[in-house]
């Protein structure tokens, strides 16, 4: 197995790790809710995407409080 012939110093470590940091995140409005939402990604408030409706959002918090149902009876049991 190779092993390195000096020990890489903090300085190098800290070079090489500059370009590591994290961005915040991008946000824009929902041009339907005016809530933030994700750019290319539909809102999860009004479940539309480019003007059109890609997620029924009552199906889903129906779905939702079903899934909290099944966990509260599992954990009872
Ligand atoms: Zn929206």
């Amino acid at each position: 197995m190779a092993v390195p012939k000096k020990r890489t110093p903090k300085s190098k470590t800290g070079m090489r790790r500059s370009h590591h940091g994290r961005t915040s995140m991008s946000l824009s409005t929902c041009p339907s809710c005016k809530s933030p939402v994700q750019s290319h990604t539909a809102c999860a408030t009004c479940g539309t995407y480019r003007g059109r409706s890609v997620i029924s959002v009552t199906k889903k918090a129906e779905k939702v409080e079903e899934k909290r149902k099944d966990k509260a009876r599992k954990s009872q049991a």
